[in-house]
């Protein structure tokens, strides 16, 4: 996707503050956090969001689920929220499927 702002970090196109990739994801820290700690892990395919998920997307989701408890242990992170936004009305602004990884403990 072209016009998409996540595609263009997953290009390099666009940097940011990165922390890990892999085959399926990508994580970096939020440009506007709202804790101490607020990553993104974001899936290296384009899937607008979680409402437009295809069979066999639930691998991807599955994997940013643990790729974000494996960061947040490597950030000795003893307590933390996971949260997607889902739609314009749940307040999800970059129509890329992201994971938020949100702590004020580590
Ligand atoms: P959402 O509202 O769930 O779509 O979240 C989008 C998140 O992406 C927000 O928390 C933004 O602060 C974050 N964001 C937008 N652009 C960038 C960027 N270039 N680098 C890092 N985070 C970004
Ligand atoms: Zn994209």
């Amino acid at each position: 996707m072209s016009d998409c702002i996540f595609c263009k970090i997953i290009s390099k196109e666009i940097p940011c503050d990165f922390l890990y990739e892999d085959d399926k994801c990508l994580i970096f820290k939020d440009i506007n956090p709202k804790a101490k700690t607020h990553f993104l892990i974001i899936s290296r395919k384009h899937i607008p969001s979680i409402a437009e998920m295809a069979s066999g997307d639930e691998v991807i989701i599955g994997h940013l689920v643990n790729c974000a408890k494996n960061i947040a242990e490597n950030f000795s992170l003893s307590g933390y929220k996971l949260q997607f936004n889902v739609g314009k009305d749940g307040g999800q602004e970059v129509f890329h499927v992201h994971l938020h990884l949100i702590s004020n403990f580590g």
